[in-house]
């Protein structure tokens, strides 16, 4: 057994432990080779758990929520994988405050908010989130994000102390926040939302999945954006499509002719063709707007980043 697996085994842990597991089945691209562990905390007591392994034994640790903004290496992910799931996503309402477990699902919080005539959460409509994947990368729509709504965050660090952080203090920006470069992992959230009409907010969800399901290829795996948007420039799918993006293709990971900032996977894309087609397509925009495109995705695993494997 390899030395992960056997550490992990035996340890007394009440979540769920699976040993070489498909990442595509834990990513919304569908994409993804085999973690060597992939462990689902069942509790902040599991957690730290195995946050003191791996210190201790310097195993690799890598934290996902919803998989929903990740690209992960065909050739898997070595080491452990903690998936902060729905057993770490406890919602309470109080007030206008909404506090929640970052395993819980954005599309979850957004109906509790809405039951509860608390405004706020309508743009997250559609954004297939965990609460922590979301707070960690400050997702937003259409103006609003994740800054505007968040108080604090309860985050866990390597060694298994919990430390409240206030929302001024996470630095917050677009698609930003320091917790992409804390080694914590965020525990629960409280939010703060305006009291407001329950069918207004209704309304304006409906709204707003209404025009994501008009102008986004959601009939196939995606990460959602693989592009941020540059500063001082049109939107990256406006200068993908101005540059002949759309459509192009690599395997069978295609930039979506309905959305160009999209990457489609059309059924058994892999990670190197998602890469090929991002390096392409930065390619195409550059030679074009002068503007090297920074993919909004995160990467996980190894790559190989010399170009070569594009040939
Ligand atoms: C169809 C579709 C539409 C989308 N639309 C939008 C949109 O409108 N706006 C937008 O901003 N994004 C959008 N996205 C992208 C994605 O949903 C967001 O980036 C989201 O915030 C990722 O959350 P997640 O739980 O899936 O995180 P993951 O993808 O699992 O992880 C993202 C990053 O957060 C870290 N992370 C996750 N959970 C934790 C935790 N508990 N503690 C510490 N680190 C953690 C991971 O290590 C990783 O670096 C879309 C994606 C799809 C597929």
């Amino acid at each position: 057994m390899a030395p992960v697996a056997s550490w992990i085994s035996r340890m007394k842990l009440k979540g769920r432990v699976h040993f070489q597991e498909p990442m595509e089945h834990h990513t919304t691209w569908r994409i993804g080779g085999p973690a060597e562990v992939l462990v689902e905390p069942a509790d902040q007591e599991d957690l730290a758990l195995l946050l003191r392994l791996a210190r201790k034994e310097g195993i690799p640790l890598n934290f996902i929520g919803n998989g929903s903004n990740l690209l992960v290496s065909d050739a898997g992910v070595p080491g452990m994988v903690v998936k902060i799931g729905q057993a770490l996503g406890e919602v309470k309402v109080e007030g206008r405050r909404l506090r929640a477990g970052a395993g819980a699902k954005l599309a979850r919080l957004a109906a509790l908010a809405q039951a509860a005539g608390l405004s706020g959460l309508e743009f997250t409509c559609g954004i297939p989130a965990s609460l922590g994947g979301a707070v960690v990368m400050n997702a937003g729509a259409a103006g609003q994000s994740m800054a505007e709504v968040v108080r604090w965050v309860k985050v866990m660090d390597l060694e298994g102390r919990v430390e409240i952080l206030r929302g001024e203090e996470l630095g917050f920006g677009y698609r930003q926040s320091v917790l992409q470069h804390l080694p914590v992992v965020v525990l629960e959230v409280e939010l703060e939302l305006c009291p407001d009409d329950p069918a207004a907010v209704a309304r304006r969800m409906t709204a707003v999945w209404q025009k994501r399901q008009l102008t986004q290829p959601l009939e196939y795996p995606s990460a959602g954006s693989v592009f941020k948007n540059p500063p001082g420039a049109p939107a990256a799918g406006k200068l993908i499509e101005l540059a002949g993006g759309k459509g192009l293709r690599v395997g069978e990971a295609m930039v979506s002719p309905k959305h160009a900032n999209f990457i489609v996977n059309l059924g058994r894309a892999r990670a190197t063709d998602v890469l090929c087609l991002i390096r392409r397509v930065q390619s195409l925009v550059e030679a074009k707007f002068g503007i090297k495109l920074e993919p909004e995705v995160k990467f996980l695993g190894p790559f190989g980043w010399d170009g070569e494997i594009c040939a």
